[in-house]
């Protein structure tokens, strides 16, 4: 007798999946790569083979996979992995899940550094940027810090699976580490949400470091201290480029024209959101 015998096939699991996660948008796609993760298949197969039965234990899997992220658990955290610059980053609770608008932060920054560029990624995360700029930068000098140290074992562990170890991972508050006029691009995703944002509690993103994401009453605590602290560190001519809010572009190009930047410009994401900031020494 078949040990699947009377086991739910793979059509099954995914409407009783899917509709578990109703109203959500992106129930049955999330539902997919879930139960994708938990049989060790890719996402085709399931196409492939709706009639495919599941095992007990991959079942199992499934479903508290199902159960967690109904509760608001981000996918890429279940999964263990996000997808940016098409490379695959290992993510989980300590690190921002990279989002696919910072990806314009690395365009902006490959169109102002040099080959031979010294860069620094600030608040470096799973080191989505760092790892990205290394792997089209072949000869740049590239260091990225962070002060979280769970943070930077993950960067750590991207950087060697992606094959970008040039990267020097430094835990760090910021710029602390680096001496005047030694810096030629200076790229940061810092935190830059409101302490007082409801989706801090209630949106998938409270799964995700709150050090990471909040940045006191008007969320631009840490690009402040980043602004100030910039100009000293960069070489004349140097580049400093941040992510902020979509309602904070006015706000930071005040704090580079304080901080005596020029060249200010911000552009904005495929949403159409003021998105990232720039400016020159
Ligand atoms: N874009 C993120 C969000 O609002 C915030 C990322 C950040 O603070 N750097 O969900």
């Amino acid at each position: 007798m078949c040990a699947h015998e009377g086991r739910p096939d793979v059509a099954a699991l995914l409407a009783a999946g899917t509709a578990a996660l109703l109203p959500d948008d992106t129930a049955r796609i999330d539902c997919e790569v879930l139960l994708a993760h938990a049989i060790g298949a890719d996402r085709t197969t399931l196409y492939r083979e709706p009639e495919r039965r599941i095992g007990a234990a991959q079942q199992a899997t499934f479903e508290r996979l199902i159960s967690e992220r109904a509760r608001g658990r981000p996918v890429a955290q279940l999964v263990g992995h996000a997808e940016f610059w098409s490379l695959s980053f290992e993510v989980d609770e300590h690190v921002l899940i990279p989002r696919p608008e910072t990806e314009l932060l690395v365009e902006l920054t490959l169109a102002r550094a040099i080959p031979d560029a010294v860069i620094v990624d600030l608040g470096c995360g799973s080191g989505a940027i760092s790892v990205a700029l290394a792997r089209e930068l072949p000869a740049a000098t590239i260091a990225a810090t962070d002060f979280s140290a769970p943070a930077l074992a993950v960067a750590r562990r991207n950087a060697r699976r992606l094959g970008a170890d040039r990267v020097r991972f430094l835990r760090a508050d910021w710029l602390t580490p680096f001496g005047a006029s030694c810096v030629d691009i200076l790229v940061s995703n810092p935190p830059y949400v409101e302490a007082g944002d409801p989706r801090l509690v209630e949106s998938d993103i409270r799964f995700e470091p709150c050090a990471a994401l909040a940045a006191g009453a008007d969320g631009l605590a840490a690009i402040r201290q980043i602004v100030a602290a910039a100009r000293s560190v960069l070489r004349p001519g140097g580049w400093l480029l941040l992510e902020h809010g979509y309602n904070q572009a006015q706000a930071v190009h005040e704090l580079f024209r304080r901080a005596r930047f020029g060249d200010i410009t911000t552009n904005a994401d495929l949403g159409g959101r003021d998105r990232i900031t720039s400016g020159r020494r």
